[in-house]
């Protein structure tokens, strides 16, 4: 914080610094460092939508930050909720299978208190089923799951600064995304 503050005062972004060393955590190729992550996440849905226009509802999961449907709600989407599982407090996999995926744009992790989600099954059934992952890693820098990273998972990834997550710039965000297109 004393760091970033004193860069902040120098005129410098400690954000990106943040910002570069998470995508190089994250073994993703591109990162960008947003004022929040809920900006983050609506950034990336948008992105999402404007690929693939004719899909409109995001599944998430039943129990997670405030945060995730208000930035589902602002990239003009509509929330789809999943049962989760009490092992990871994620989207049950099984609940998952059960949807109708026609209008389904993507599925979001969440990852909280640092507790990954069963990240393999859900990037799969996003694969198979042919919608985006967006891998919700606010509360979860640092865990890893079989050696991956959280964050790193699915198209797209999200990472909160904001107080109260693992390392906080007071507020911030950021996207990281694999290289090639979504
Ligand atoms: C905090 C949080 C967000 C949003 O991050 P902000 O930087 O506070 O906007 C998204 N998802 C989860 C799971 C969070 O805990």
């Amino acid at each position: 914080l004393a760091r970033g503050l004193a860069q902040a005062v120098a005129g410098c972004s400690p954000l990106n610094e943040l910002a570069v060393a998470a995508c190089e955590h994250s073994h993703q190729q591109y990162c960008w460092p947003m004022v929040s992550g809920r900006a983050a996440m609506t950034f990336v849905l948008q992105a999402m939508h404007k690929l693939r226009p004719d899909r409109d509802t995001v599944i998430i999961p039943g129990y997670t930050c405030y945060s995730v449907p208000a930035a589902v709600e602002r990239a003009g989407l509509k929330v789809q909720l999943c049962d989760i599982s009490p092992d990871t407090l994620g989207v049950d996999v099984n609940q998952l299978r059960r949807f109708d995926l026609k209008r389904v744009l993507s599925v979001v992790s969440a990852n909280l208190y640092g507790l990954p989600n069963d990240l393999t099954a859900i990037e799969e059934f996003a694969r198979n089923g042919g919608i985006y992952m967006l891998d919700d890693a606010a509360q979860a820098l640092g865990a890893l799951v079989d050696d991956r990273p959280v964050g790193g998972f699915g198209d797209a990834g999200i990472y909160s600064f904001d107080k109260g997550k693992k390392i906080t710039s007071i507020q911030g965000g950021v996207i990281v995304v694999r290289a090639g297109p979504l």
